[in-house]
């Protein structure tokens, strides 16, 4: 028998093994191995099995780590499909697929000595004095961990051997789990009745989990990557679902009678939720629900703060089937629970399920993909679709599930939008808060209920500007202006981190103006002016800067619950999921900010934003407001935001991307040229353009933009340049682009970084 081994450094390509007597039956698809490579020994994965090779001479596989094989096949087929879609390498897109903490050779589980008492069988001896004692204190502990008893007596490991061999205590090797939610006690929950809308979601939900079609997956001949337009992966009739809710109209609910509904039926199942939304209490909510009962069961959480032991634990309790709910982030897509039953991608619309690096997968297509491969029901849940998904409900290709109202009938807050234009004619400039805004927060303070201030940038001004010569402080390193930091004094970039002194004077040599200015707007002067303003209110910050540590900002929240904070300012941090009754005011300082970015998506992102940050205001049993502060107020953005209207704002949004060519009507792949020298990088970006129009004879539709540079010109001192390129038929096109990337060569410093499907265009 021989064994085809993906090995960990890349080489893009597998090879043949021999598996030798002695692991003969040992050896399975997903089974983690060490094999000789040339003079190392290295690590990879198995990725077939056959019966004999084309090749002679095979090394053995020299041995294999861990007693159960890691990968599932189902997932090591899911890695292949992502390296072809998203044209990486195999090696790369498996080591996504395995978290680091789970593939090293030295993981493995904490195992610790356990003392135990054991029942006593006839006359209980008579004891030297010491022994006696240290068998007193493990009854009266009813057991303990070795090394603490011997601490505890101030004893030996020999003494308790010694009551080992009189038959009187038992000494194991046990597991000790660590668990990352081991400090909360929680409380059982019960399933909640659902309303009308609820329960037509969750019935059509269900019936899709009980067609036979549902069972054992697909066959593989019927596996096709998407090569049409959004997520054409779903041409099966395979349900996958789309459902859309205004945030507290009870999708969580939903999921959750989803969930019990996939172990009923044996099954598992895997929540994604975005990083930033994993919060102690979205967890809670499901260890609560599964905690007793008949469908109880362990929930595994995944994110990228668990220290490399807890993730490998909680990996492991997948594994073994004793954890059937897995809740995460992105790569908890890549979790091995078998059989699957139902996987939701909650919040689908977030960016934060792209991963930026190689693999550059998107985890809710991911999502769907797996779905399709095992046979799995897909929900994805957001107040605010993306506009790919919604338009796959238009094509009938998701079914999309409604819940128009909030559970407890509350109104949707009033929206105003604040023309800024005018309060800058006013003010002769525009000002941080117009007249409005201001009597709106007066009011709320003297009424005791709370705000929340949206600014979507830190620091105190996004630039220093000389008003003489225009010199603006740029960073040395980046096309991008520095951001002052007052607390600091510092001018610090928001790309690279580089920071610097604040200058006296301005830098250009030939005008050394003292007038430099500070110019533009960040959180940290709202702060400050708002502290101008209501010398009274008690008023705090919450962005990257000074939420440091994840207690941090369970700290502040704490405090806002408890009224004792009367205005929050934040950036995105304070966007999404939080839920404060007494907050009636929503200030958004300037909603515009994200419209005017060189991006496809600027109007679909500043509306999603401003509905998910209006969603904060009126939780409670007053009505909230909401006021919107903008240069733009007649943005289609901003209005269709403001009358709670997304069907509107999709109708328009669509047939602007229908003129544009832009997705969903076709899919875009990004290509990005990096290196230290620009005339090297803007010679190759050529160089690719003039083998890329060669494709266009098979692919006819196929746009090229480019190249340009991108619109981060220069970031940590190296040059971008950019290609994009759009089509329908994005799994032709990542065929076509691995064979270019292979073969086609660019200077030594000179790199190229393919994003198929993009978020971040910049
Ligand atoms: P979403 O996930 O859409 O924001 P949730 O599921 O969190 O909404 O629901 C918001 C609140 O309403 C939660 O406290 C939840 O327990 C409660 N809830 C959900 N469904 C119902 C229902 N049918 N009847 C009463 N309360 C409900
Ligand atoms: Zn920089």
């Amino acid at each position: 028998m021989i064994a085809r081994v993906s090995l960990e450094i890349a080489l893009r390509r597998e090879f043949d093994y021999a598996i030798p007597p002695e692991l003969a039956g040992k050896v399975d698809v997903g089974s983690r191995v060490q094999v000789p490579f040339g003079p190392r020994k290295v690590l990879g994965v198995v990725t077939a099995v056959a019966a004999e090779s084309s090749l002679a001479n095979l090394k053995p596989i020299l041995k294999i780590i861990g007693a159960q094989t890691l990968v599932t096949a189902k997932v090591l087929k899911l890695a292949r499909w992502i390296a072809d879609y998203y044209c990486c390498a195999p090696e790369i897109a498996l080591k996504s697929v395995l978290p680091e903490a789970v593939r090293k050779e030295d993981a493995g589980w904490q195992e610790r000595l356990f003392v135990r008492v054991l029942p006593a069988s006839g006359e209980f001896p008579k004891l030297p004095k010491r022994q006696q004692e240290v068998w007193n204190l493990v009854e009266e502990h009813r057991g303990m961990l070795l090394s603490e008893l011997v601490e505890l007596a101030e004893t030996t490991a020999a003494t308790v051997r010694k009551l080992e061999d009189k038959g009187l205590v038992s000494i194991t090797n046990e597991i000790s789990e660590r668990d990352p939610y081991a400090k909360e006690t929680i409380l059982a929950s019960q399933p909640i009745v659902l309303n009308p809308a609820q329960a037509k979601a969750l019935e059509k939900i269900k019936a899709a989990m009980d067609q036979p079609g549902a069972e054992g997956g697909m066959r593989n001949a019927e596996l096709k990557p998407p090569d049409n337009t959004g997520h054409s992966a779903l041409r099966i009739p395979n349900p996958v679902f789309l459902l859309h809710g205004v945030t507290g109209s009870g999708k969580t609910e939903v999921y959750l009678q989803a969930i019990a509904h996939a172990l009923e039926q044996g099954k598992g199942a895997i929540v994604l939720v975005p990083e930033i939304s994993l919060t102690p209490q979205t967890v809670e909510r499901f260890k609560a629900r599964f905690s007793s009962g008949k469908l109880q069961t362990l929930v595994a959480v995944l994110h990228s703060h668990l220290s490399a032991g807890e993730r490998h634990d909680e990996w492991h309790k997948i594994r073994q089937s004793r954890a059937r709910i897995v809740i995460g982030a992105r790569s908890a897509i890549f979790a091995p629970v078998e059989p699957l039953g139902l996987i939701i991608v909650d919040e689908e619309h977030e960016h934060t399920y792209k991963q930026e690096e190689s693999p550059r997968y998107h985890a809710r297509d991911v999502a769907v993909m797996r779905g399709q491969m095992e046979g799995a029901v897909v929900v994805l849940g957001s107040a605010t679709p993306s506009l790919e998904s919604f338009y796959n409900c238009h094509k009938e290709k998701f079914t999309l599930l409604e819940l128009p109202e909030r559970v407890d009938d509350q109104k949707m807050p009033r929206v105003r939008v604040v023309d800024m234009r005018q309060a800058a004619y006013k003010e002769k400039g525009p000002p941080i808060f117009t007249p409005q805004l201001k009597e709106a927060i007066t009011q709320r303070l003297e009424k005791k209920e709370q705000t929340i201030l949206f600014l979507n940038r830190r620091g105190y001004s996004s630039s220093l500007v000389c008003e003489k010569c225009g010199h603006v402080c740029e960073c040395p390193n980046c096309s991008l202006a520095l951001t002052y930091h007052r607390p600091e004094q510092l001018l610090r970039c928001h790309i690279c981190g580089w920071n610097e002194q604040v200058p006296k004077v301005c830098p250009n040599e030939k005008c050394k103006n003292p007038g430099i200015r500070y110019s533009g707007l960040g959180t940290q002067k709202v702060e400050d002016v708002l502290g101008k303003l209501f010398p009274h209110a008690r008023v705090k910050r919450m962005d990257a800067d000074v939420m440091r540590k994840k207690e941090d900002y369970r700290r502040v929240l704490d405090a806002f619950k408890h009224g004792e904070i009367d205005i929050l300012i934040g950036t995105q941090m304070i966007a999404k999921g939080l839920h404060f009754p007494n907050v009636t005011l929503v200030g958004i300082i300037y909603a515009d900010m994200a419209l005017h970015q060189p991006d496809f998506r600027a109007g679909e992102r500043t509306f999603q934003l401003l509905t998910q940050v209006a969603g904060r205001a009126g939780r409670g049993d007053i009505e909230g407001e909401v006021f919107v502060q903008a240069f733009t107020p007649f943005h289609p953005a901003i209005q269709y935001a403001r009358r709670h209207d997304f069907n509107g704002f999709f109708e328009q949004e669509l047939e602007f991307r229908k003129q544009l060519n832009y997705p969903p009507f076709s899919r875009v792949a990004l290509l990005t040229l990096k290196g230290r020298s620009e005339d090297k990088v803007k010679f190759s970006a050529e160089h690719l353009k003039r083998e890329l129009d060669k494709l266009k004879i098979e692919l006819k539709d196929l746009i090229i933009s480019g190249p340009a540079a991108a619109p981060l010109a220069r970031a940590e001192s190296f040059y971008r340049y950019q290609i994009m390129l759009r089509t329908r038929a994005m799994s032709r096109l990542s065929q076509a682009l691995a064979k270019i990337t292979e073969t086609i060569s660019f200077p030594d410093d000179v790199t190229l970084a393919v994003d198929i499907d993009p978020v971040n265009l910049s």
